[in-house]
């Protein structure tokens, strides 16, 4: 049995971490005080989509005029609340800056493209030796506008997209009728991404991992880490509200939980929640033949075992304020204005609302690689909007930076230093 590993965190980063370094001959703990892939985890809830064009960072040229715009209106698609404000000041700085410039906004998608390429055969392959490889379907993924002016609209994106290899069929009225029957005729133009795909449950397939490594020899604890017993830069053992874990490497996977632990192991990061919802209806009358983002409603819309799901919104209000359903109301009615074949009104029962908290980078770049008070200990955190469709090549890299090996991509763009000056 090799060294011991850690995982601190069962969301789809760690599950899919877990998994990969017990097959490298790791001997693997998992720390996880809820369910692995249960309502607590962003990996639970997120829209499901396996979207390798997703490399454009949410803040572009120009948003800095929207602030005033994102703290007046409580339920636009980005909203600030007031009272977060001063704390999260320095942070939305950075992530305007992050994306000041088209040039920016370029070495941003060029740094995150090598992270998602291939990543529904990634999971694919995950999910299949977990024994759910039903889970991951490869069927495209289509962003749909009311007219062509609205797509041209997003010509910087998709300049960029088309410039770090990312390739897509342009669908007419005609086109989208055929293919989205179901959908409302208001939309009339559909930029369909054949490489993208998406998980139909993306809580099952979290848990279907950390089972398939547990029956693999790795072992589940039901614990929260607290911090890190490190002696000489030498990592000896995790702590946690269990006691101590003795560890010889470890591995902060715990989503936009990570920042206390990651100042644990001696590195400051600028990690914020980006908090986000869905609406759920259970044996939805219509809806999409592929997963598709109206441009209208900023969010995603997606076939999945438990219903059909609308996910989205961005709500900078940090980690322990109170969900506003109102947002969930949102997504629920724009769907319901995108299939006019849904019914107006849904009884309580068929809809469920969510919230959770993407792990946010200001530059919409995670944290991969080692900590500043151990090389023991690693960071895997702060995957933002892609960190499903990330996950498994995140996982890769973790390997790789284990086994004192050159990750496969270049990782210099995800150091965690970067912030420090
Ligand atoms: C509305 C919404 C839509 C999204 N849509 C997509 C999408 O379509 N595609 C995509 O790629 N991404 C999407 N995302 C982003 C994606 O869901 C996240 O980036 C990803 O799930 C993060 O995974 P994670 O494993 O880092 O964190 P999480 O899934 O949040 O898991 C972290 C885990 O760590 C555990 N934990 C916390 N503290 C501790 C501790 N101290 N000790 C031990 N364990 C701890 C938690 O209980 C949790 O289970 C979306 C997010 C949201 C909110």
């Amino acid at each position: 049995m090799g060294e011991h590993v850690v995982v601190i965190g069962a969301g789809i980063v760690g599950a899919a971490t877990a998994t990969l370094a017990l097959r490298a001959g790791y001997r693997v703990t998992i720390l996880e005080p809820a369910t692995p892939g249960g309502e607590q985890a962003a990996s639970y809830g997120n829209g499901c989509w396996l979207s390798p064009m997703s490399v454009i960072p949410p803040a572009g040229p120009g948003l800095w005029k929207k602030v005033p715009k994102f703290l007046a209106d409580p339920l636009g698609p980005l909203a600030i609340r007031w009272s977060y404000l001063p704390r999260v000041l320095p942070w939305l700085a950075r992530y305007l800056w992050a994306g000041w410039t088209e040039a920016k906004v370029e070495a941003t998608a060029r740094a995150l493209r090598p992270l998602l390429i291939d990543a529904p055969s990634l999971h694919k392959a995950l999910a299949e030796e977990a024994g759910v490889g039903h889970l991951i379907e490869r069927r495209g993924l289509v962003y749909i506008y009311e007219t062509r002016e609205q797509f041209e609209s997003e010509a910087m994106a998709w300049r960029i997209r088309r410039k770090v290899g990312i390739e897509w069929l342009e669908l007419d009225a005609d086109q989208m009728r055929q293919r989205e029957p179901d959908l409302d005729r208001r939309y009339t133009f559909g930029a369909l991404v054949e490489e993208g795909g998406h998980c139909r449950d993306p809580g099952a397939y979290v848990a279907a991992l950390v089972g398939q490594a547990q029956a693999e020899g790795a072992e589940l604890r039901a614990a929260r880490a607290t911090g890190f017993r490190i002696e000489s830069g030498r990592l000896k053992a995790v702590l946690t509200d269990q006691g101590e874990v003795t560890a010889d490497r470890a591995v902060i996977s715990a989503g936009a939980y990570s920042k206390a632990l990651a100042a644990a192991a001696g590195s400051t990061v600028p990690l914020e929640t980006e908090r986000g919802y869905h609406a759920m209806v259970a044996e939805a009358e219509a809806g999409p033949r592929t997963p598709m983002m109206p441009y209208d409603g900023k969010m995603s819309i997606t076939w999945t075992d438990r219903g059909l799901r609308c996910a989205g919104q961005v709500e900078i209000a940090g980690l322990e304020a109170a969900p506003n359903w109102k947002r969930a109301e949102i997504l629920r009615d724009h769907l319901l204005r995108s299939f006019p074949c849904l019914p107006r009104t849904l009884p309580a029962e068929r809809v469920k609302f969510w919230m959770g908290h993407r792990p946010s980078m200001p530059d919409g770049l995670p944290c991969l690689g080692p900590a500043a008070a151990s090389p023991d200990i690693l960071l895997a955190f702060g995957h933002g909007h892609v960190g499903l469709v990330a996950a498994p090549r995140t996982a890769r890299v973790m390997v790789a930076m284990l086994d004192g090996r050159r990750p496969e991509i270049d990782v210099a763009p995800f150091n965690p230093s970067r912030f420090v000056k």
